[in-house]
């Protein structure tokens, strides 16, 4: 389809579709006056409008992004549903360096897209978009997320929740209730890692840790005790947990397998190469918490913020964090089940997530959704 500028956008600015059967819309959005070039990914609102949050990145060229923004995309609805939230999946890629092309004009120009969707599709954070970003463009559009007096930086709420996961999966493999003197290899330690690395300090754990920018691996292992291993030695670490909290794609047929631990649960997105690799794993007796269940928590917190704007109260960070306590339960309530039909939690969950999204939107909060699915005393029926 041609570009065509839309009548109620500022000058130079113009949104064209790309047309992509497996997502419900994918928008080109140009300003010949900021120099913005983004794509925004909704992949599906059956379930409700689509959350997700805004990448800028210097790919090599429109088709990169797009490859990103349909993947990216697609693991937003996933997440969603894994957690049977009544939300679809989006994301939104901006093409080129943020040192050189961030301004507030081509921020604003973005907003003004997003605000065209009508609420159809909510922004947030995601790399190299910060919350002072996010309180630039929400001049211009109410339908973001991550705003400096919502919940912010998802950073804190994703790691919570990847630290109920991980006591959850050590709890149902290794039959321990605590933390105290596990040896957790984590991978990466960046903005979720350093916080994780601290809630799972506090409760006792031995931590190794790397990371390729070898100073950040100190900072974090200064803080927690941990100690600093080669980047290239930490999938084959001996250790009780491997943490992943760097990039996707780090399981394959060949890494996994030379793992030495019992439980991997970590936050990085896409951790599994291909959507076998879960059962490689499971014949390994490897317990793998499928990562788009147990890094929820951000997309918890900016949801529990777009239910205070609409409701209009203010933002609870104490309510949303115990909106993503229950990442816990639900993880557990996954191993159980999984366990009883001998299969990898990540491959029941993906079954579990193609019967969510066929299914029809439900207009209830997330508070109703999650409390109704984990007070149910057998969930064969929800799997
Ligand atoms: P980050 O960029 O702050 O940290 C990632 C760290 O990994 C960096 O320090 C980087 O140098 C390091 N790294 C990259 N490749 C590595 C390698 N091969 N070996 C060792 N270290 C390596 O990112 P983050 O926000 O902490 O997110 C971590 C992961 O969690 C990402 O996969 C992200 O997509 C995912 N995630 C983050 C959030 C969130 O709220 N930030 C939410 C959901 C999922």
């Amino acid at each position: 389809m041609p570009d065509h500028a839309t009548p109620s956008l500022p000058t130079g600015l113009t949104i064209s579709n790309i047309d992509i059967p497996t997502h419900d819309r994918v928008l080109r959005v140009v300003d010949s006056v900021s120099g913005l070039h983004a794509l925004i990914g909704i992949h599906n609102q059956r379930r409700g409008p689509a959350l997700g949050g805004i990448r800028f990145w210097p790919y090599a060229d429109e088709d990169e992004a797009l490859r990103d923004v349909l993947r990216l995309s697609r693991g937003m609805t996933a997440k969603s549903a894994a957690l049977d939230l009544p939300w679809g999946g989006a994301k939104t890629v901006i093409i080129g360096d943020p040192k050189k092309l961030k301004s507030p004009a081509l921020l604003r120009a973005l907003a003004y897209a997003i605000n065209s969707l009508g609420g159809h599709y909510i922004g947030g954070e995601d790399v190299n978009i910060s919350v002072a970003d996010i309180e630039v463009m929400r001049t211009i559009t109410p339908h973001l997320v991550g705003s400096a007096e919502g919940c912010g930086d998802p950073a804190p709420y994703t790691a919570q929740g990847v630290f109920h996961g991980i006591r959850a999966a050590v709890s149902h493999r290794l039959g321990r209730d605590n933390l105290q003197g596990l040896r957790l290899a984590v991978q990466g330690a960046g903005a979720v890692s350093a916080i994780l690395c601290r809630l799972l300090h506090r409760e006792g754990a031995v931590i190794s840790v790397c990371d390729l920018k070898e100073a950040r691996a100190h900072h974090v292992a200064k803080q927690c005790g941990a100690r600093v291993v080669p980047a290239l030695a930490i999938l084959e670490t001996d250790a009780d947990v491997l943490v992943p909290c760097a990039l996707g794609g780090i399981l394959d047929a060949q890494s996994i397998a030379r793992l030495n631990v019992s439980v991997i649960a970590g936050p990085a997105n896409n951790q599994l190469a291909l959507a076998e690799d879960a059962e490689s794993l499971h014949a390994r007796n490897i317990l793998y918490a499928p990562d788009y269940l147990i890094n929820a928590g951000g997309l918890i917190a900016g949801i529990a913020e777009y239910e205070a704007n609409r409701d209009r109260h203010s933002f609870d960070r104490a309510a949303a964090m115990a909106e993503v306590d229950l990442i816990y339960k639900r993880s557990s309530a996954l191993f159980v089940e999984a366990q009883r039909l001998d299969l990898a939690p990540a491959t029941l969950c993906d079954r579990t997530i193609a019967s969510q999204i066929d299914s029809r939107p439900m207009k209830i909060t997330i508070s109703c959704c999650l409390s109704a699915i984990f007070t149910m005393p057998d969930l064969r029926g929800e799997w």
